[in-house]
């Protein structure tokens, strides 16, 4: 009689965010992916802790895959969000200046 254990590695793929900017390989200002990949110990299919973790950013255009350490994947990411926030940093005063008119 024997005893089976199922045992395996497994891969879960996160998408951090998509980030515009000039890809390395194909010069094109493309969206790229920022993904962070777990890989994760599974026993009898069940992922138990991860074993590595990395992350990479993958061009949209040319499919150019670049590992990022953990640092570039935050630095990143924190160059393309939306500069939303900008307004609660803005010194408080009455808007004497009308923006000049924009039309969307
Ligand atoms: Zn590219």
């Amino acid at each position: 009689m024997s005893d089976m254990v199922i045992f395996g590695i497994r891969d879960y793929v996160r998408t951090l965010g998509i980030v515009t900017f000039v890809c390395a390989g194909c010069q094109n200002p493309a969206a790229h992916r920022v993904t962070r990949v777990v890989r994760k110990f599974t026993l009898f299919f069940i992922p138990l802790f991860p074993v590595a973790v990395r992350r990479t950013e993958v061009c949209t255009f040319c499919g150019k895959v670049t590992k990022l350490s953990k640092e570039q994947a935050e630095l990143v990411l924190e160059m393309a969000k939306p500069k939303v926030g900008a307004a609660d940093a803005a010194p408080a005063g009455p808007p004497d200046a009308p923006e000049p008119s924009q039309v969307d």
